[in-house]
């Protein structure tokens, strides 16, 4: 059987989209982009000046520290270059197909349970009923699933048209950046930001910013892309994580843990999400990984196996269980 979870959701017109916008900041002259977009970064989690060269994607050089082995990309899109993007920033389609990405009925199938998961590993460790802040809430899918669970929520989103949406659905999302929405002290029980670290320029800085206003013994959820996923092991810069301009660190078990250590919090839960399956059993058949899914070329058993759905989950089931999932969450408490 085709299925085209791209065509469906509306992925590929937003990566199509997004790849135009990309190839407008290469220069001819190098094939990287232009050096006066661009700014030097220090590793941005042990602020270390030293890295092997990974590979180079659509004008970006992807790095790993030699200190604590987190890949991120240097040299990097000047902040200004940035912020216009997420910000109201009219000239970006891509953004505009994002939103048709997130309000797509198929696109929400997987995120309501993908949500649904990390409402129920926050409720083994706050109080029920407790009040929290998603930081980057899009749409506001995560704090819909969340207040039916009896949490109380506040979203902060600053990009405009996931902004409208959220409020249209009744949820209560401000428009400003963290460090001007004037929360007070201790005023939540857990704060979440899922897509949202891989995104900033300067993660720790958050981390330290949002310290005040959780309650202490209060938790800090986040989602990121696992870059040692089993899909990105296989694609390694076919895969979609990777893309220089918004995902600016690539964490592991281990850099993601250290980053909270670093900032004075407790790690509480560690795990993956989602398998990521369908683009590496493409690209073993020597397809383009992001198609439709096709089986035809593997071998016999195999294809067997995934062409049974019991198959396939026990499959995805083992992916994540060796922690070879498409996403890292973390939940790191702030000491009493
Ligand atoms: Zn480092």
């Amino acid at each position: 059987m085709q299925t085209n979870f791209d065509e469906t959701t509306g992925r590929k017109k937003f990566f199509d989209n997004v790849n135009k916008e990309l190839n407008k900041l290469i220069d001819p002259a190098t094939g990287k982009v232009h050096a006066e977009l661009l700014e030097h970064v220090n590793c941005p989690v042990c602020d270390a000046n030293s890295y092997d060269q990974l590979f180079v994607k659509q004008g970006f050089d992807f790095v790993r520290c030699k200190n604590c082995n987190l890949v991120y990309v240097t040299p990097r899109l000047l902040e200004s270059a940035t912020l216009a993007y997420y910000g109201d920033a009219p000239d970006q389609e891509s953004m505009v197909d994002w939103l048709h990405v997130l309000a797509n009925p198929v696109n929400q199938a997987w995120q309501v349970p993908y949500f649904q998961e990390a409402v129920d590993i926050i409720a083994k460790l706050i109080p029920a009923n407790g009040k929290i802040l998603d930081i980057g809430c899009s749409i506001g899918l995560f704090m819909e699933i969340a207040q039916k669970s009896g949490f109380e929520c506040v979203g902060l989103e600053p990009e405009p048209k996931s902004r409208e949406y959220a409020l249209e659905r009744g949820l209560d999302v401000r428009p400003d950046l963290f460090k001007d929405a004037g929360f007070a002290p201790g005023s939540f029980d857990a704060i979440t930001m899922f897509g949202v670290l891989e995104h900033l320029s300067k993660p720790k800085e958050m981390l330290a910013d949002i310290w005040d206003v959780l309650k202490p013994g209060g938790i800090v959820m986040v989602i990121v892309p696992n870059v040692y996923s089993f899909a990105n092991g296989t694609l390694h810069e076919q895969a979609r994580t990777f893309t220089g301009r918004n995902h600016l660190s690539y964490f592991a078990w281990d850099t993601l843990s250290d980053l909270f250590k670093r900032s004075g919090y407790e790690v509480a839960h560690l795990d993956t999400a989602l398998a990521g399956l369908d683009a590496v059993l493409n690209h073993w058949q020597f397809n383009n990984p992001h198609a439709g899914l096709s089986l035809d070329l593997l071998p016999p058993k195999m294809r067997t196996l995934l062409e049974n759905p019991e198959g396939r989950a026990q499959f995805e089931k083992l992916i994540r269980e060796w922690d070879m999932g498409l996403r890292l969450r973390l939940a790191a408490r702030k000491p009493k």
